[in-house]
């Protein structure tokens, strides 16, 4: 290989998640050698579905994705999965929420907003009289806890946003940032002052310009099928597994990537770099010594751990009927779970005739020592709550667990910091890229933009930023 003429080199891409595949298969697509590394023996990273002999399918990490961004949209269109789309149910509006013990649904319409048990008059009213509020100019970030409870009050925080809160991030909205967490709620809070007539307006732009409606939505064979297509559309010999990446070190005008590969130390050489790690890996990345750690301010970025616990049960072994996309935890109630995925009711075919697949979250930053009990204890608290929650009686027929012991980076107050380190490292080092969930967003759509966007950002030579 010509090291010194690095048009010949490819682009390393280190990291085979979703959002390292994305911007793998754009580069190849553009016609840009490149290779993927790998440390595990697969690809899709936190993506993992599985089918047993039985029948149930099961999710370890995401169970949905929320299909909204047209780049998305595309991507899927352009990976041939457009026709494999299975909606999720249409009963997955409903979502239930725990208040005094009980499964409430949550209003999912103003006219139900007035009849829900679940808000006192006053919440109801201060939801109405937030139509008319006015726009504000903050001149520094504030918690999204505290910007939700200005406009809706304290009730609403905690048997709305808190439990939302815990489906989406894991985390806590009080010390989740207004700014970097939800940044459409911090600029609707600004330029429209009222969140409600923000989400109107929203939604009437996306009519005005053509696009869908959004989409809950899955594969017969779980999420997988993301990875799994965005592998195969690659080159052959493109995906290097059981590749770890210790150090990228920039050896003008190329970059020396070295790590272990199958137990063997290993070294490359590429044109440019782009890094779609998980924080905790990406804080251990060296860009020269072993000491020369960039990223390793990152250990301050709180993540917060999950156990997902999947269950098979038999239909008249749970009372309740499980008519919505599941059931939400609010602190306050003092359970301990976050909470549960009526996932048979979701998706079709994810459970054997006459049995029902249930998915419990438990831990979060609310409840971290809950992931680290011992599976059989985790197991017993689960069925508990499950017995008193939704009427559960007799044994489940199936379970599995996986802990993600750092699984959502938690875009807490300060968050800047992170960012500002990802942006004055990629300065410091140009054909450096850094993509992912440490500062793009935590979901999977923008796991997918972020790989697609940072891979444009690299051929176009610019840093993210
Ligand atoms: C339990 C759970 C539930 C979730 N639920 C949802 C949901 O319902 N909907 C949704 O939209 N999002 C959800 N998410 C978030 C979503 O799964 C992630 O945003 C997305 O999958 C992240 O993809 P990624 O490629 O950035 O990272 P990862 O999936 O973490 O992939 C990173 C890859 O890098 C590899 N790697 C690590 N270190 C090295 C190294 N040194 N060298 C080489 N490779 C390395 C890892 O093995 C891994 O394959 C959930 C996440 C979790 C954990």
């Amino acid at each position: 290989m010509d090291v010194n003429n690095t048009s010949n080199l490819p682009v390393a891409v280190i990291g085979g998640g979703v959002t390292g595949l994305a911007a793998a298969f754009t580069l190849a697509k553009r016609g840009c050698p490149v290779q993927l590394l790998e440390a595990s023996s697969r690809v899709g990273g936190v993506i993992q579905s599985e089918r047993s002999a039985e029948g149930w399918q099961t999710e370890s990490g995401p169970h949905t994705l929320l299909l909204n961004d047209p780049e998305v949209r595309k991507l899927i269109d352009d990976l041939g999965l457009t026709e494999r789309i299975v909606p999720a149910s249409p009963q997955a509006r409903h979502r239930f929420i725990l208040r005094n013990g009980k499964p409430v649904a949550a209003p999912a319409s103003p006219p139900g907003l007035i009849k829900s048990p679940l808000f006192s008059f006053g919440t109801k009213l201060k939801v109405f009289a937030e139509l008319f509020r006015r726009p504000r100019m903050r001149s520094a970030d504030i918690s999204l806890g505290a910007l939700v409870a200005e406009h809706f009050g304290q009730e609403f925080v905690d048997y709305a946003l808190q439990p939302f809160v815990s489906g989406v991030y894991a985390g806590d909205a009080y010390r989740l940032s207004a700014q970097h967490a939800f940044p459409r709620v911090w600029q609707d809070d600004q330029a429209c002052g009222s969140l409600v007539r923000g989400m109107m307006r929203t939604a009437k732009e996306r009519r005005r310009r053509g696009e869908p409606r959004s989409q809950l939505i899955s594969f017969a064979q779980g999420l997988q099928v993301i990875p799994d297509t965005l592998a195969l559309g690659l080159p052959s010999d493109t995906i290097q597994l059981r590749t770890q990446i210790e150090s990228v070190i920039c050896e003008a005008p190329h970059w020396r990537v070295s790590g272990i590969r199958d137990g063997q130390p290993y070294s490359e050489s590429f044109s440019r770099v782009i890094l779609a790690l998980p924080a905790r890996a990406l804080e251990k990345v060296a860009t020269g010594l072993p000491s020369d750690r960039p990223f390793a301010s990152l250990s301050e970025l709180e993540l917060s751990p999950i156990t997902v616990v999947s269950l098979g049960y038999r239909r008249q072994d749970i009372g309740h009927p499980l008519d919505g996309f599941g059931l939400l935890v609010p602190a306050l109630e003092n359970r301990q779970i976050l909470g549960v995925i009526f996932v048979s009711s979701l998706f079709p075919d994810r459970a054997p005739a006459g049995h029902v697949a249930l998915t419990v979250m438990i831990g979060g930053s609310r409840q971290r020592s809950l992931c680290t009990l011992p599976p059989e204890k985790i197991q017993t608290l689960v069925e508990s709550e499950l017995r008193q929650l939704l009427g559960a009686s007799g044994a489940p027929v199936f379970c599995r667990q996986r802990t993600w012991s750092a699984a959502i980076p938690q875009y807490n107050l300060g968050f800047e910091k992170v960012k500002n380190t990802i942006e004055s490292t990629e300065k410091r080092f140009p054909g450096l890229f850094v993509a992912g969930t440490v500062h793009d967003g935590i979901s999977v759509p923008l796991a997918l933009l972020s790989g697609l966007r940072t891979a444009g950002k690299c051929l176009a030579g610019r840093p993210s930023g």
